[in-house]
């Protein structure tokens, strides 16, 4: 199969990678880093979380960052959302778009939000009735997709079976998350030929991480069987937590590099695209882990 031409790439950093900074962000600093990415031609950013501040505090702001952020024509900037009282608060500020997560395991769901997976559909049934009446469009995340820290390998079929509920809800969009770097060539393949054959009306977003070095392996992988929608977190924030520089998502520039020279358009301009890594990097502590920031584009 030929590559896509074009692909579209969702800019997480201001939410995914945040939320997994041990130390705590500034609003000023997250509303800098969000208009600087506005700056370099990415159309899709997931800009806050409306999540307990309890469980997420580097997400308690979003309120005032939705606020303080210069929103610019022509870019969707979304919210997560877990359930009716996030997607309520989503619908209020106006977001653009919501995205509303559920793990493919047990395992992970249960840690996460404290519910089996099958229980959190009704909290996606939930969001999708706030999102239809509010009339924003919505999209669904399944995390642990390739495999899951407590659970282990998720088999093809229990990612459908997940898929199947989501889109029973008129969930037509849906990324999926490689949490926590499980993800290789041969298990993307798997996953994505099993939903292309029993949920075709889905159309796929990957989100992989680049914790084990397979995050761009992963993406050429799904780019040959057609993916022309992916995650990508700039300077490839949202590492663990726990461990200061370890690797998270896989770095938005890393992409662009890649997906450029491969003559495979982003729409989205490098050098503005190391900029915004730079005001990431001014107040993430420890280096970021993404590899062209680090050495430059191939060309300099
Ligand atoms: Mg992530």
């Amino acid at each position: 199969m030929a590559l896509p031409t074009s692909v579209r790439i969702r800019e997480v950093g201001p939410r995914d990678g945040i939320q997994s900074e041990k130390a705590e962000v500034s609003t000023a600093d997250k509303v800098k880093l969000i208009d600087a990415l506005s700056d370099t031609g990415l159309r899709l950013i997931e800009a806050v979380s409306f999540v307990s501040p309890k469980a997420i505090p580097n997400m308690a702001d979003s309120r005032q960052v939705w606020e303080a952020i210069t929103k610019r024509e022509g870019i969707v900037y979304s919210a997560l959302v877990p359930n009716r009282k996030g997607a309520e608060i989503a619908a209020e500020v106006g977001v653009d778009s919501m995205q509303v997560f559920i793990a493919a395991s047990d395992g992970y769901n249960l840690r996460n939000v404290k519910k089996t997976v099958e229980e959190s559909i009704a909290d996606v049934a939930e969001v999708a009735e706030v999102a239809r009446s509010s009339a924003i469009p919505l999209e669904g995340t399944i995390s642990t997709a390739f495999g899951c820290p407590y659970d282990g390998d998720i088999a093809p079929e229990r990612v459908v079976e997940v898929t199947r509920w989501m889109s029973e809800l008129g969930i037509r969009t849906i990324s999926y998350g490689d949490t926590t770097g499980m993800g290789t060539p041969r298990r993307v393949r798997e996953v994505i030929e099993a939903l292309r054959s029993d949920t075709p009306e889905v159309e796929l977003n990957m989100h992989f991480h680049d914790t084990r070095g397979t995050g761009l392996a992963n993406v050429l992988t799904a780019l040959e069987l057609g993916v022309d929608y992916f995650d990508a977190s700039i300077g490839g924030m949202g590492g663990s937590p726990y461990a200061d520089g370890a690797t998270g998502n896989i770095a938005t520039e890393d992409l662009v590099h890649m997906l450029e020279d491969m003559g495979i358009s982003t729409g989205v301009d490098l050098g503005a695209l190391l900029e915004a890594a730079r005001v990431a990097q001014s107040f993430i502590r420890g280096p970021l882990p993404s590899k062209v920031l680090k050495a430059g584009p191939r060309n300099h």
